[in-house]
């Protein structure tokens, strides 16, 4: 999955009713309320730049209750994981969902 994320360029922007000019010192995903009239619509906009995120694949095991298949040591995984521990218990890398 991928996440677009819009951004326009720092700079001077001229709110289209009130005439404020407003300076965007840093990229942002949304221009600023003008100070003085609150509007959103500003002269000339540049075209954003749109930048595509690519989200980390998921992982392999999901957070929650292991079960070692070995000894039946239980275990709660926290976080998701690609790789799941050793048993605490006998050692045995044979941890299932339980
Ligand atoms: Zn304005
Ligand atoms: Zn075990």
């Amino acid at each position: 999955m991928a996440e677009k994320i819009t951004e326009y360029p720092p700079g001077r922007y001229d709110c289209d009713a009130c005439g404020e000019a407003v300076m965007l010192t840093i990229a942002s995903s949304e221009l600023p309320e003008c100070p003085r009239c609150g509007r959103r619509k500003y002269k000339d906009i540049p075209e954003p730049k749109v930048t595509e995120k690519k989200s980390a694949p998921p992982k392999k095991f999901k957070a929650g209750m292991y079960m070692c298949t070995a000894c039946g040591e239980q275990m709660i995984i926290s976080e998701e994981t690609d790789e799941l521990p050793v048993c605490t218990h006998c050692n045995a890398d044979q941890m299932k969902p339980a």
